[in-house]
């Protein structure tokens, strides 16, 4: 679906260190259809910087406005013996090599050990070669060298010069770049031809804070691009996630940080739903982040949904503004316990928790200990009582795969596309 960049708006104080923005999507055509609590998938672009750092160590270019293809020899047994032929390889379409490092291969993860074996092979030095080949192993050293630089495929190339990379090597062995989800943050009936995410812009250091910056692809594009320009995305659907079917169903909506990303477009339809004269269900939202003028995103739309009826309780944790660190878990345990129980045993009440795994398994585990504290239930039968919640389709969770797993998920995708691509590939100029 090819959407535009309406606008872009950092929700964050300047003094926070930290950008969350507020990125507004236009429907190029009128086929965008979607409930709040979807996912919006973005198929960002790697950065200029490091596309041109990558050229400039690439042997075997074609010319600049040169279209490639690649293709896969095949080998087939025929009756006449072995017979080998070229397939065009689909994972790319034709395009300029500029084009491919820029929109389709993944340049910024770090090489898998299939690729740094390939780059030992090509290295020109006897060292070079040798530590290629000890990294490309994998085991603990290539750990914590991944650990300590995570290097893009240009950096490891700058940290081995003497590996001659030939383009066509890396347009056949470099994984897909990948798209990113996020969680729609907006209404289709408040804001129609119109979807809006909200993103936090990664950017860290590698070795636990002490190497070079980095950046995430998607995030940090999201923060780049100009406003007319156009942003590739897709709708994925995510019906457990939806508001109730009944709206006068009450629901604890429990997101802190960019966790608030879906109940934004939650409390947008409300406000919809009671404009049209519906009866608004008790909506109740538990957010949380460090400090209350640095970081709470959404402010002053969630006291505004409030003072319309769409919120009937607003609940936050600011876990900086006291010496002990306060989270969303701890208000829900302290101050919610009984008022959510009731809710969701006595009003067949909904709870939804969105955000990183590591506060959803804190919620999670806080809910199960009311349950069984407010219910008298053992662990076992509270952790029942959950399930059951969870079947009736009553407890939701949206959960953003922590940054650091998203590693894991795209290390495992690596691999599955070398195991594709064993066979040779070439690269042949068609412009
Ligand atoms: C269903 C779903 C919904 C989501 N919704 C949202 C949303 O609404 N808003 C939102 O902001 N995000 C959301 N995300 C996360 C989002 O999809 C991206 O993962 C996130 O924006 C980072 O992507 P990126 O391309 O900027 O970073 P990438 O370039 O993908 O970089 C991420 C990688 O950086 C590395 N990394 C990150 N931090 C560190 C660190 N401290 N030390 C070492 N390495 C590190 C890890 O290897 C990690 O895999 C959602 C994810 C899912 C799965």
């Amino acid at each position: 679906m090819d959407t535009v960049l309406l606008s872009r708006q950092n929700l964050q104080h300047q003094s926070s260190g930290r950008a969350t923005i507020l990125v507004r999507l236009g429907a190029r055509s009128d086929q965008l259809t979607y409930e709040p609590g979807d996912h919006v998938g973005v198929h960002p672009a790697n950065h200029e910087q490091e596309v041109e750092r990558l050229l400039a160590r690439l042997e075997d270019q074609p010319a600049l406005n040169d279209l490639v293809c690649v293709q896969r020899r095949q080998d087939r047994q025929t009756a006449q013996g072995k017979v080998q032929s070229w397939v065009q390889d689909t994972r790319i379409p034709p395009c300029t090599l500029t084009q491919a490092l820029t929109h389709f291969l993944d340049i910024c993860s770090t090489p898998t050990c299939d690729l740094l074996q390939h780059f030992a092979q090509l290295a020109g030095d006897s060292s070079d070669k040798k530590q290629l080949e000890i990294l490309s192993q994998g085991g603990s050293r290539f750990e914590e060298w991944r650990w300590e630089k995570n290097p893009t495929v240009a950096e490891v190339l700058q940290e081995f010069p003497s590996v001659c990379a030939p383009a066509c090597l890396l347009l056949s062995q470099l994984p897909l770049l990948q798209p990113r989800y996020y969680s729609a943050s907006s209404s289709p009936h408040q804001y129609p031809g119109e979807i809006h995410v909200t993103v936090s812009v990664l950017e860290y250091r590698t070795g636990g804070g002490t190497g070079p910056v980095r950046q995430g692809v998607c995030s940090s594009w999201l923060n780049r691009v100009s406003t007319g320009d156009s942003v590739l995305c897709f709708i994925r659907r995510a019906p457990l996630f939806h508001l109730p079917a009944d709206p006068s169903a009450p629901c604890v909506l429990v997101g802190p940080g960019t966790g608030v990303a879906p109940f934004r477009g939650f409390w947008q339809q409300r406000q919809i739903d009671i404009e049209r004269g519906q009866n608004p269900c008790n909506m109740m939202l538990v957010f949380g982040c460090r400090y209350s003028d640095k970081d709470h995103i959404y402010k002053e739309e969630m006291i505004e949904a409030k003072n319309r009826g769409a919120l009937r309780e607003i609940h936050t944790a600011y876990s900086r503004e006291q010496e002990q660190k306060v989270y969303v878990q701890d208000i829900i345990r302290k101050n919610l316990s009984q008022e959510i129980f009731q809710l969701l045993d006595s009003q067949a009440g909904h709870l939804y928790i969105c955000g990183d795994v590591t506060m959803a398994q804190d919620v999670s585990q806080t809910i199960h200990e009311i349950v069984a504290a407010q219910a008298h239930l053992s662990p076992s039968e509270a952790a029942a009582y959950i399930i059951k919640l969870k079947d009736e389709n009553r407890y939701h969770e949206d959960i953003f795969g922590i940054t650091l797993r998203t590693h894991e998920v795209t290390t495992k995708i690596r691999s599955t596309s070398f195991t594709f691509w064993q066979e040779s590939t070439i690269m042949t100029g068609c412009s």
